[in-house]
């Protein structure tokens, strides 16, 4: 049981296009779309690919790892039910496999740009979702 499986915060709103996401995100799976022209991984989940416009994406699981590309110390949250939680991270995570997601971050201590992250599939106010540790082994200083 951590501080953030206690929070009351409000869910993520689901709709058909992203209900595979969510429900795998539930399982503590991380999936992104594939585009089955142009072989482009793309995020967050779309009808049609970004890149070539094609309406072939296909659901695959991602590796979970990536690299921190910028974050925020969060102090004041958006919404009250976050303030137990403060001050905690949220950050864009470059995936290896090439897109950019908005993700909660865990980390020991302030982290930098540039970190390798992992995903860890974290209970957030009693739903299990998809957040990144910065991986502390990989300071060089
Ligand atoms: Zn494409």
């Amino acid at each position: 049981m951590s501080i953030f499986s206690e929070l009351k915060t409000p869910g993520p709103t689901v709709i058909a296009l992203t209900s595979p996401f969510w429900r795998a995100a539930g399982e503590g799976r991380l999936l992104i779309q594939r585009c089955e022209d142009c072989g482009e991984a793309v995020f967050y989940p779309r009808a049609l690919c970004p890149h070539c416009w094609s309406k072939r994406l296909k659901w695959e699981e991602a590796s979970g790892r990536g690299t921190l590309r910028s974050f925020s110390v969060v102090h004041k949250p958006g919404h009250p039910g976050w303030l137990p939680a403060v001050p905690y991270v949220v950050g864009l995570v470059h995936l290896d496999e090439g897109p950019t997601m908005t993700s909660f971050i865990l980390a020991d201590g302030e982290p930098r740009v540039g970190d390798p992250v992992a995903l860890e599939p974290t209970d957030i106010g009693g739903r299990i979702l998809p957040a990144f540790r910065v991986k502390p082994s990989s300071r060089s200083t």
